[in-house]
């Protein structure tokens, strides 16, 4: 897909989102957030939304800058709206993705995010074209902990 350009003001959004039950009301709150990505370099817009233990459902999208480095990740982008959302405490009990490809599973750096705060969480995630469900322990078995 060609790299597309923002045709007016775009970024993360961390606002909180009407709550809606069940995998598929998360996945379309995640390919709402996907529509708002800032995506000009990749061209590929990712949204993610995040259900926490508490019930609160929080988007996030990726957010690209001429700078690669300092692209951030829409499942990174959703968390920490989470965290703004509810504090410290906040555990995810589920993450949906959606993106504008067959394939959208998180990198590596999302997936310690992700293991930070939803050990037991649910990810859910294109993968060649359908959507997967996964748990934290598959995603990420040997995370990074200081000890
Ligand atoms: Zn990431």
């Amino acid at each position: 897909m060609a790299p597309r350009r923002a045709a007016h003001s775009r970024e993360a959004t961390g606002a909180q989102e009407e709550p809606r039950r069940g995998a598929s009301g998360l996945l379309q709150a995640a390919r709402a957030a996907a529509e708002r990505a800032y995506a000009p370099y990749s061209g590929m817009n990712i949204g993610a939304a995040v259900r926490t233990v508490k019930g609160g459902v929080y988007t996030g999208c990726n957010v690209e800058n001429a700078s690669y480095g300092l692209t951030s990740c829409a499942e990174r982008n959703a968390i920490f709206a989470a965290v703004a959302g509810e504090g410290p405490a906040m555990r995810i009990a589920e993450l949906a993705i959606h993106a504008n490809a067959n394939s959208a599973p998180p990198c590596g750096a999302c997936r310690q995010v992700i293991r930070e705060f939803g050990p037991e969480a649910k990810v859910i995630f294109p993968l060649d074209g359908e959507a997967r469900t996964i748990t934290v322990p598959e995603l990420l078995p040997l995370p990074f902990r200081l000890s």
